[in-house]
């Protein structure tokens, strides 16, 4: 049986917990791609229907201009909550990534072309603090269905209701004629 070459993908890495000082990491050229699970991205839970899966990463970290820089992407897959219906709304979407982290104290001057500056409070952070910050910008305030299943959903409930009175309707008689009978029993004089 043919076998395609394994690839990183095979392999997912779970970078959840990694810890990185982003320049050294960019001085070696690190390649990170793996997954981060939701659970350990709190500021982006508060925002979820569900808590449950993860986002992909996949980013390639560079010196740019004696700048330490990110490329890549992140794959974002959500359940949020429909701010018409309530009920859970799906959304994903591939969020580019060009960032150039800034050290505490380094300032925006001479930031390469097309990057974007990130401050950092500290040399060593969390991998996944700085995706959460990247994800948390592209989640959407107020999320809705475009178009909502809440109608479907009322139009199904009318025609199961429907279906219940036809079939009280049918059983109906037969246990109002039981319940008469009983009732008639009970009365009969003794
Ligand atoms: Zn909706």
């Amino acid at each position: 049986m043919f076998r395609s070459p394994k690839t990183e993908w095979d392999v997912s890495k779970d970078l959840s917990k990694r810890i990185i000082d982003p320049w050294t990491v960019a001085q070696q050229q690190q390649h990170l791609s793996g997954e981060i699970a939701l659970s350990s991205l709190p500021r982006l839970l508060t925002q979820l229907e569900q808590p449950q899966g993860q986002v992909c990463i996949d980013w390639q970290f560079q010196i740019i201009t004696h700048r330490a820089v990110i490329v890549g992407h992140i794959d974002v897959q959500l359940i949020l909550q429909c701010q018409r219906c309530l009920q859970p709304l799906s959304w994903s979407t591939r969020l580019n990534t060009a960032l150039c982290p800034l050290k505490p104290g380094q300032t925006e001057q001479n930031l390469p072309a097309g990057f974007e500056s990130i401050s950092l409070s500290a040399e060593r952070i969390l991998l996944s603090d700085l995706v959460e910050d990247e994800v948390l910008l592209a989640v959407p305030f107020a999320p809705f269905h475009e178009q909502c299943p809440a109608h479907d959903y009322a139009a199904d409930n009318r025609v199961e209701d429907n279906d219940v009175s036809t079939m009280e309707a049918q059983h109906h008689p037969f246990q109002a004629l039981a319940a008469l009978k009983q009732h008639t029993n009970d009365k009969k004089p003794s």
